[in-house]
């Protein structure tokens, strides 16, 4: 540290990403991106743009702003466009929370909300799982503070329905709901429509999973109009140009490329079923996930050991190594080929442990 860093943040933890190792190729199922290139439309966009970054990027995103608005059935002025759905979480955390209004999200969820909340010295409280990992409700219903909610929740992958989502938007009116929607792609059902009819909900999604533009950075919010101006207020004062001609271009190819993008989706939904029902075959315990990664434990291996021993083998996983967390690993879902590779390579090391 410097002796110029400013005391504020001195003490911060920052967020640790996964593994994005340069030095050797892994079989990469570390970082729930997808395993297909993004949309071949998607990449002409993107290339067709960048003849043209001389100039700025439009602040207000009109061009992906029109064709998302048409995409999910919402108007223009309830969607936010940000580098990243990272962006818009943060985003969040500053407009709609503070001393009156701490955050409130589960004990096992994204590990950056808590960054967030330091970062922006705001009070959180992390609400214990149910012992099967699921989050029960009844903790949110009414809580009167800013509640998070990934749904699926991360890194369990377990969801809840929207009728549940909605039991806990209506019981806190005057407090923001965040529903992070980064997986709901993959087999979740997805609260947008709740964004009409309440005006205290705000649904953030990205193009980094579904969409194979984890690189590109593009994610968003929809909610009400006045949501959206009170993020506008902190984006404008933070980077107006915060998403790049190419990404925007990208981006409107993905969502042009409506087929690719369903075609995608359930091929990693199938691959998904299938690497857990081989995991469980192994003896694995392994979670209802409705996501693009699985969540699974074994009495036989630790989390850390396998995590390690795969990673020895060129399969690289994600592990955990927190009190509640570490007996357990994420793998993400990637093709077909991947998830037979991942499975033999499992397979291995549990015999060579016999
Ligand atoms: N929410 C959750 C639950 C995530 O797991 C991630 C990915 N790490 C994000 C948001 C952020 O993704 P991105 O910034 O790539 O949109």
């Amino acid at each position: 540290m410097s002796r110029f860093f400013s005391p504020k943040y001195s003490s911060l933890t920052p967020y640790t990403p996964g593994e994005q190792p340069q030095e050797r190729k892994y079989l990469k199922l570390n970082t729930n991106e997808s395993p297909f290139p993004p949309s071949p439309l998607a990449q002409r966009l993107a290339r067709d743009a960048a003849g043209d970054c001389q100039l700025y990027s439009d602040p207000e995103c009109r061009a992906l702003v029109n064709t998302a608005a048409e995409s999910f059935g919402v108007e223009k002025e309830n969607l936010l466009f940000t580098n990243g759905s990272d962006e818009i979480l943060n985003f969040a955390f500053m407009a709609f929370c503070d001393s009156e209004h701490p955050a409130v999200f589960p004990n096992i969820t994204y590990g950056f909300y808590p960054v967030f909340a330091e970062l922006n010295k705001i009070p959180y409280e992390e609400i214990p799982l149910k012992d099967d990992f699921s989050i029960d409700i009844n903790d949110y219903i009414g809580i009167n503070k800013t509640i998070f909610i990934a749904n699926p929740n991360a890194p369990t992958g377990i969801a809840l329905s929207k009728a549940d989502i909605e039991k806990i938007v209506a019981s806190n009116p005057d407090n923001v709901v965040v529903v992070d929607e980064a997986y709901v792609d993959f087999g979740a059902e997805s609260s947008v429509s709740l964004t009409k009819k309440y005006d205290n909900v705000l649904v953030c999604q990205t193009f980094s999973k579904s969409r194979s533009l984890a690189g590109a950075r593009l994610g968003f919010g929809i909610g009400s109009k006045e949501l959206i101006n009170d993020l506008n207020t902190i984006k404008y004062s933070t980077n107006p140009y915060n998403i790049n001609r190419m990404t925007m271009a990208a981006g409107i190819g993905a969502l042009c490329d409506k087929e690719y993008f369903e075609k995608n989706c359930l091929k990693i939904a199938e691959n998904r079923e299938q690497t857990r029902r081989e995991l469980q075959k192994l003896g694995f315990w392994v979670t209802d996930s409705k996501t693009n990664f699985i969540f699974a434990k074994s009495d036989k291996i630790g989390g850390k050991e396998l995590y390690l021993s795969l990673k020895e083998k060129g399969v690289l996983i994600r592990h955990f190594e927190t009190p509640l967390l570490k007996d357990y690993n994420r793998i993400t879902v990637g093709s077909k080929e991947q998830m037979e590779e991942f499975i033999k390579t499992v397979r291995e090391i549990l015999e060579e442990k016999q």
